[in-house]
């Protein structure tokens, strides 16, 4: 028993030695234990990369595949978009010039003389600008003539809808047409042609007409004018489209009655003014 007891208290004090050892090796643990944890809390506060690295370590043992997140990030930079200002500058079509029935040679001295016997009509339409009796006619211009065609036909339906021309005294609206059915033809010609077409009046190669359905304009005079005017070739060329289209409506000739008034355009003052002031319009009369 004894052996027994002094096993058992051998035994118990072992036990109890063993219970003291066992609590003290316990307490040693838990102070190691609470040290790492400490140093590692301060490891992981202290370098946020630590946690992220331990994070894509348990998210590689959970099996997620990271190898996405291990390439490098590349941060997403949203262009800012660039203002682009707005054009200050209208940039517009270049006018075409023009078309050109005639042409001449660089340097050369415009041709009003040398005829070719050949009209050409001038494409385009200049539309009546009335709703009265419409009058239509067409452009014609002999080749070879240093003028423009399309310039030329601008001025004579300019002239013949103007406020003072013969649209104010009589009922009618001009309308420029390039068909054949046009009621009046209005032809530029040289002189010679002028003298042609003229017939059986006589031109003389000097002045213009009007015989049946066409008006004859002397290119010599279109460009020259003549002296009384004074150098104001556009008023002159009123003055011709007026007074033959104004035969066309039923016109005479007139006289000038009252010197140093305006010469009725009428008269033919190519020849003369009579001692009348040159003038371009039905409506403006003497005084
Ligand atoms: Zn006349």
């Amino acid at each position: 028993m004894t052996t027994r007891r002094s096993g058992q208290r051998t035994d118990t004090s072992g036990r109890r030695r063993a219970g003291r050892h066992s609590r003290r090796k316990s307490y040693k643990g838990q102070w190691l234990v609470v040290t790492a944890l400490a140093v590692l809390g301060t490891v992981v506060v202290a370098h946020p990369d630590v946690a992220h690295r331990n994070s894509l370590a348990a998210q590689a043992v959970a099996g997620v595949d990271n190898a996405a997140h291990e390439a490098p990030v590349v941060p997403v930079v949203t262009p800012t978009p660039t203002p682009v200002a707005a054009p200050t500058q209208k940039f517009t079509t270049p006018l075409r010039p023009a078309p050109t029935l005639t042409r001449k040679p660089k340097g050369a001295k415009p041709n009003v003389l040398v005829s070719t016997g050949k009209l050409a009509v001038v494409p385009g339409f200049d539309k009546a600008d009335g709703i009265r009796d419409k009058m239509t006619y067409r452009v014609e211009i002999e080749q070879g003539l240093s003028v423009n065609g399309a310039a030329v036909a601008a001025t004579i339906h300019k002239t013949l809808t103007d406020p003072r021309g013969w649209q104010a005294v009589h009922p009618v609206s001009f309308e420029r047409t390039d068909k054949p059915d046009a009621d009046i033809r209005i032809i530029l010609a040289t002189p010679a042609l002028t003298d042609k077409l003229c017939l059986p009046l006589d031109t003389g190669g000097e002045v213009s007409c009007r015989v049946e359905d066409r008006v004859v304009l002397n290119a010599k005079r279109w460009l020259y004018a003549i002296p009384a005017y004074n150098g104001n070739v556009g008023l002159y060329r009123n003055y011709l489209v007026n007074h033959e289209v104004g035969h066309a409506l039923g016109h005479g000739h007139s006289t000038c009655t009252t010197p140093k008034t305006p010469a009725p355009v009428m008269m033919q003052q190519t020849k003369g003014l009579g001692g009348c002031l040159p003038n371009a319009w039905p409506t403006i009369k003497a005084t």
